[in-house]
């Protein structure tokens, strides 16, 4: 069993020829960092740790991707060729089809790293592979491979650490029948709104804002009465890429008409772009006794009414003073003060961006979904690309939840591959010396415990009016304080706090948590844009989402026709409200974590680990002291440990015997332990047990069991 460029057995040790690091003889922290650094230094970007494939981002085109090479990987073993990660899309599709030691089952692959590691790279070359692999050439498959262009102009943006970095997780399920595939559907999370209007220096907007003041025809710039980029208070840190910008605008155009966008769904959605610009321009000031008005001098009050299909009056009003209903049901108007209007204006751009992104990925999953089979008739793999975990020195509630999803799929990995698996062994009798390894759940309980954890503390503090930023850090001093994992600044009043998460310290700051975490919207302004003329709109207000956008929105086109019967986003849906009331913005993302959680643990995982070799962005640098840290917290030495004295597959006698039958030494084969060893025998295996209710094989066990098997069925044509 060797592979391309070097072998889990046998070949003498040169660092770097070694493609699965459980094969090395003597592994120490310092041994693993030397091969990895080795292999990458011959752009060999990927090794595994057994079934698990570590990637790690070469920042630079490296010619590993041509079709001649995905077409090597489509079939075959595990061990044919060099690790890479259309081997990780083979294994899930073979798996999913049963061709693998394990019956067949829903896969699903799950990756994780830092932010700038690859994940989305590396998500796109594994749905690539996966369409590859079905073989499919249907328009079908075409639509879904645009939908990532459509979803990272909308959701990606530039940060310190990535240049493309995603900003917000996605969960792509690719449906099949009979190895075809029959539809998809992406499930999202947490879409960061507050860059919307505010970005960190040296952070950009999303994307599709560039794209759009540099692609836009001339007519279309008038019509939306749109300038250069320089024009927008939400814009910072414009690049002259006019040329990218233009080409990525082009592509965006295609991707919709592709995925099946209309025009005037396009129209719709760049008039909303537009109109939120424009928003963010509108001037307010203040008159003597402090109240907000809008500087009517500037157009753009108009221009923005104008675009989004609204009364300037109305608009005006609704931006200025908010509408108090009376115990005795009488309507009181109020002005707002400069910063209240601010404020209000701000959260109604987030809004509209918000539900423009939760209509996109709702249309998206309509036009993709599988048309003559329910999805619970199908099998599927799903892939998930969250947004890795971010430390930048300013840290706020965005960084938060980034960084318990993180937290939350660092325990997912650490249950799958340590706490189950020697579970597994105790209860099938194998005598094993546990493999220790850092359990992350108390980092994990101090987030989302309840009603004494860090997300349910601040909901709390969310519901009280008098609550501020520095009493909701007060209660969490006074409830978690004694934890070992969470530390406030030294001096009074400091808005910081610190968390000491697996990969890492970082520290928050809570200002504007409470009100974050409110995500309250200024209903004036959005029952407005409820009457909005734009049909699109229309639409997205009218919906019944919920204020992070992300939720249902009324299954209704622009032109209020009916689309389909099928209940869209209902799961996500219900998950907004619980009792009626509305979930804070940290309540909703804790139970889409945790429907996450359950979605991958009904599958089979396939993990990929994506390391960054430095901070630089750049190609040809290798940074031990970075990869080590992240190889550190990640458990990579126990990982490697556990998958070469552990077994990975774990299949229970019945399945075993009727799976491998043929391999036997005689037809009539027991199911049972007996037929088990039968066959393990007879095939010539070794390293395998036999437990209490199931056969233990290595995970290398898989392709020497389908190689027999294919002998044999040749055989057995011939
Ligand atoms: P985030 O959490 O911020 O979304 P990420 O892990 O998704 O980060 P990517 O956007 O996938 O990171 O990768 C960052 C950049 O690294 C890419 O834009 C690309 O330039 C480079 N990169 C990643 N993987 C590869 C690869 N396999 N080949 C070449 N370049 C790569
Ligand atoms: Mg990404």
């Amino acid at each position: 069993m060797q592979s391309s460029d070097g072998g889990r057995q046998g070949d003498a040790y040169v660092p770097g020829r070694v493609s699965d690091l459980t094969s090395l003889p003597n592994l120490d922290e310092d041994v693993l960092l030397q091969e990895l650094k080795a292999r990458y230094a011959a752009d060999r970007i990927y090794t595994y740790v057994g079934d698990i494939l570590v990637a790690v981002n070469p920042f630079k085109d490296v010619p590993i991707y041509t079709k001649e090479i995905s077409d090597k990987y489509c079939g075959g073993l595990h061990s044919d060729h060099p690790p890479h990660i259309f081997a990780t899309a083979n294994d899930a599709y073979q798996g999913m089809l049963g061709k693998l030691a394990a019956p067949p089952q829903d896969q699903c692959i799950v990756i994780s790293g830092e932010s700038g590691a690859g994940k989305t790279e590396s998500t796109k070359l594994l749905i690539r592979q996966l369409l590859q692999l079905c073989q499919g050439t249907s328009q079908l498959e075409q639509q879904i491979l645009q939908v990532n262009p459509l979803l990272e102009a909308f959701g990606n943006a530039q940060t310190l650490m990535n240049d493309n970095s995603s900003r917000f997780g996605k969960y792509i399920q690719l449906f099949f029948q009979n190895g075809a595939v029959k539809g998809a559907k992406i499930r999202e999370y947490l879409l960061e709104k507050s860059r919307l209007v505010q970005q960190a220096e040296g952070e950009q907007n999303f994307h599709v804002f560039y794209c759009m003041l540099n692609g836009l025809s001339p007519q279309n710039m008038e019509k939306y009465h749109l300038g250069g980029q320089q024009n927008y208070s939400y814009l910072k840190n414009f690049q002259e890429k006019a040329q990218q910008y233009r080409t990525q605008h082009q592509q965006l155009l295609d991707a919709m008409d592709m995925v099946g966008f209309d025009e005037e769904e396009q129209e719709g959605m760049f008039s909303t772009l537009a109109g939120v610009l424009h928003m963010g321009n509108i001037q307010i000031c203040s008159t003597d006794s402090g109240d907000a008005y809008v500087d009517r001098s500037a157009k753009d009050l108009n221009i923005t009414a104008e675009i989004l299909g609204v009364d300037s009056a109305d608009l005006e009003s609704s931006l200025t003073q908010s509408v108090v209903r009376t115990n005795k049901g009488e309507l009181i108007q109020r002005n707002y003060s400069v910063q209240q209007a601010l404020a209000s204006r701000d959260a109604v751009s987030k809004a509209l961006y918000g539900r423009l992104f939760g209509w996109l990925v709702n249309k998206i999953n309509q036009l993709l979904a599988p048309t003559d089979t329910s999805i619970a008739e199908l099998q599927q793999i799903g892939v998930l690309d969250i947004f890795g975990f971010e430390h930048f020195e300013h840290n706020s509630f965005e960084q938060l939840c980034i960084n318990l999803a993180n937290e939350q799929l660092q325990y997912f990995f650490n249950q799958h591959i340590f706490l189950l698996e020697q579970e597994e062994y105790q209860r099938e009798g194998v005598s094993w010396s546990t493999i220790t390894f850092t359990d992350n759940k108390p980092v994990l309980n101090l987030l989302l415990a309840r009603p004494i954890g860090i997300l349910a503390l601040l909901d709390e503090e969310s519901l009280f009016p008098q609550g501020t930023d520095l009493t909701l850090l007060q209660k969490l001093n006074q409830n978690v304080g004694s934890s070992p994992y969470f530390t406030t600044g030294k001096q009074a009043r400091s808005p910081l706090f610190t968390i000491t998460h697996y990969a890492g310290k970082v520290e928050y700051n809570v200002t504007g948590w409470l009100e974050k975490n409110r995500d309250t919207l200024p209903s004036n302004t959005m029952s407005l844009l409820q009457r909005s003329s734009n049909p699109l709109i229309n639409t997205i207000c009218n919906g019944s989402i919920t204020r992070t956008g992300t939720l249902a929105l009324q299954h209704k086109t622009s032109k209020g026709r009916r689309l389909s019967k099928r209940p869209v986003g209902r799961q996500i849906g219900e998950l907004g409200k619980k009792g009626g009331k509305q979930l804070t913005l940290g309540g909703q993302f804790k139970n889409s974590l945790a429907v996450l959680v359950e979605r991958i643990t009904a599958a089979r995982p396939h993990f990929v680990r994506c390391i960054k070799p430095n901070g630089l962005k750049q190609p040809n640098n290798f940074q031990e002291d970075e990869v080590a840290a992240q190889l550190k917290y990640t458990g990579m030495m126990e990982t490697i440990r556990i998958r070469r004295e552990g077994y990975a597959l774990r299949i229970p006698f019945q399945q075993f015997v009727q799976r491998y039958r043929s391999l036997g030494d005689i037809a009539s084969i027991p199911e049972d332990q007996h037929g088990c060893q039968r066959i393990l025998k007879a095939a010539g295996l070794s390293d395998w047990l036999i437990g209490k209710s199931k056969v233990l094989l290595k995970w290398w066990h898989t392709d020497e069991l389908a190689s027999r098997l294919q002998k044999v069925e040749l055989a057995a044509t011939h």
